[in-house]
């Protein structure tokens, strides 16, 4: 190491005058709010924050606090956080807000509280608990896991060294300075790996870390840090209907609470499954009967498997059984006000000549 100059110094000097601004971060000199931290980690998970940043602004405008938040229904939760993704965060958000409502309205300090609550891991508690409360804990997400796997040039692949990253984090975490700092410190390091320390083109020449970063003087930045091939994603098929009535109208129905888009409005459809079912099967399997002309086929790519969905549109004699009975129609200028995900904005904007942008 060619300066004495501990991390925790160099992180910080970095961040006091190149942090990111952004609308849950608390301004230098000012106490954070915990629940735009607790808000802005779920909303976060999986997310980037160019697109995290409008549905923040838009929650904390409906939801100012964590009770308006709680009071709310889940039907207007979940509406506005279509497009999000993941949608099972936004049933666990608002859960969890009920939960810390109940028990008084103080998001917990502690980190076991904060871990029996909906939706919260080890890496949200931590988050909430370093950002929000600036206690000394270490959160490390994928931007952490890289500018350590490079300060310390680790060359064994995730996600098997996640521990060892883990450990070497809380060293960069130990001296006094970050401790005292704790929420700073932790958001110098998302900062740094977001803007400096970036996945391909790693910025080394303006760096901080520079002097320490072993990768950087072994000049292996690039290839860190070192993952393990993923095998193939599999691919599942379905079949959807695009059922309109003489208003214009379409019929909609509710995904099972559990699983992939849990509680999202969709067009009826199949399960998803290993090949497409006959249109007679997927009909006997939907309950509705009727004539139908294939319209076309979406391909949508889920973090772990592809999905590709045959579109029917009924032409005539629609008869519903009794186990679609429950659906609803929905005027197509309402959509906006049903959770609907991102998928089934890509099949709607495909059966109309609406864009999925206008149906946002
Ligand atoms: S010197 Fe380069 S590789 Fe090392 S932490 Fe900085 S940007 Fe990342």
């Amino acid at each position: 190491m060619s300066t004495q100059i501990p991390y925790a110094t160099l992180i910080l000097r970095w961040y006091d005058r190149h942090q990111r601004i952004l609308p849950w971060r608390a301004k230098t000199g000012t106490i954070p709010n915990p629940y735009y931290v607790l808000l802005s980690e779920i909303m976060l998970q999986q997310t980037q924050v160019a697109t995290v940043i409008p549905y923040f602004n838009k929650f904390i405008e409906n939801f100012p606090t964590l009770n308006d938040l709680a009071e709310a229904s889940l039907e207007k939760v979940m509406a506005m956080w279509t497009g999000l993704g993941y949608y099972s965060r936004a049933r666990n958000l608002h859960r969890c807000a009920q939960e810390i409502a109940q028990q008084g309205g103080m998001i917990p300090n502690d980190y076991h509280a904060l871990k029996a609550l909906p939706g919260i891991g080890d890496y949200t508690a931590s988050a909430i608990l370093s950002i929000g409360y600036n206690q000394p804990y270490v959160a490390v997400d994928g931007n952490v896991e890289r500018v350590t796997a490079r300060l310390f040039a680790i060359q064994e692949p995730l996600p098997a060294v996640k521990p060892t990253l883990m450990s070497l984090a809380k060293i960069l975490n130990a001296g006094q300075e970050a401790q005292v700092r704790a929420g700073d410190f932790a958001q110098a390091l998302f900062d740094i790996g977001a803007t400096i320390c970036k996945p391909k083109h790693p910025l080394c020449l303006i760096c901080p870390l520079s002097e320490v970063c072993k990768a950087c003087q072994e000049n292996i930045a690039d290839i860190l840090p070192i993952r393990q091939k993923k095998t193939a994603k599999p691919t599942k098929y379905g079949i959807s209907l695009f059922i309109q009535n003489e208003k214009g109208q379409i019929l909609l129905c509710k995904r099972p609470e559990k699983g992939v888009l849990a509680g999202t409005m969709e067009l009826p459809s199949t399960l998803w499954s290993e090949q497409f079912t006959s249109l007679e099967q997927a009909l006997n399997e939907i309950g509705c009967h009727g004539n139908f002309k294939e319209s076309g086929q979406i391909k949508h790519v889920f973090t772990h498997f592809t999905l590709k969905v045959k579109l029917f549109k009924l032409e005539n004699n629609l008869k519903l059984l009794e186990k679609t009975q429950d659906n609803i129609w929905i005027d197509l200028n309402k959509l906006s006000q049903y959770p609907c995900s991102s998928l089934m904005k890509k099949m709607i904007a495909y059966m109309t000549t609406i864009s999925s942008e206008d149906l946002k």
